[in-house]
């Protein structure tokens, strides 16, 4: 019997070409902040998000540091490389833009709907900081819509770890075998969530991630199949 269905963020509840889009701007934001109108904002984009995904891939599984001081020290690595100074304000700039540019799935809010009118806990489990995810999520419209929203921060870990996902457990008052995890990463979700004893579900639109599927119990390409997903273990 399912009774939550918990989501990831980035790159299952909003797309990741938003994203890139976001942190391109939050780089044009910074550079004209930084009077370096001048360098080519793809590239300085680029550079930011290696060393970004450079400083993530360390940390996952381990215990929460602010996505802020991270992201920070990513900018602040890249304007060491290109000669100019990260703006005092680069987490207001990070937030705004995020606010502006972040973009939903398009079958994202009906299948929120559908399964909150099925009576089912919808929530969040996600690595962010507790100010970035409430103000995008109010800024997309959809903050009142989730039950619950786990994040690293609260929790003290980055996925895998299972903590973020025992205390979005906790929080539904549901146990782990009556609670479905979609999300976008393979190894961070899909493993995650299995080790508490939740059911997984990977979101791979491309079929780009099938080399990683086994670490999931249920592949989709849209979310909209999520539904089908619950449907079918319910009855
Ligand atoms: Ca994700």
């Amino acid at each position: 019997m399912v009774r939550a269905v918990f989501f990831d963020f980035v790159g299952t509840l909003i797309t990741k070409a938003g994203e890139n889009v976001t942190h391109l701007n939050i780089v044009r934001e910074v550079l004209k902040k930084a009077g370096r109108g001048d360098l080519n904002a793809e590239e300085v984009w680029r550079a930011y998000e290696a060393e970004s995904s450079a400083l993530f891939s360390e940390l996952a599984g381990k215990e929460a540091v602010k996505i802020r001081d991270v992201d920070t020290e990513a900018m602040r690595r890249v304007a060491e490389n290109y000669g100019f100074t990260v703006p005092e304000d680069f987490w207001e700039i990070s937030i705004r833009m995020h606010e502006e540019y972040g973009q939903l799935f398009p079958d994202a809010l009906d299948t929120i709907r559908v399964l909150k009118d099925m009576s089912l806990h919808v929530g969040i489990i996600t690595d962010s900081d507790n100010d970035y995810i409430t103000a995008h999520l109010k800024a997309l419209g959809i903050y009142e819509l989730f039950d619950s929203i786990t994040t690293s921060e609260e929790a003290g870990y980055f996925k895998p770890h299972p903590r973020p996902f025992q205390l979005a457990l906790e929080k539904a008052g549901v146990k782990a075998e009556e609670a479905l995890y979609v999300g976008d990463n393979p190894k961070k979700d899909c493993v995650g969530a299995k080790s508490v004893g939740m059911i997984s579900v990977l979101l791979d639109p491309s079929g780009e991630k099938r080399a990683l599927w086994e670490n999931c119990d249920f592949v989709v390409s849209s979310l909209s199949e999520v539904v089908e997903i619950v449907r079918g273990l319910k009855s």
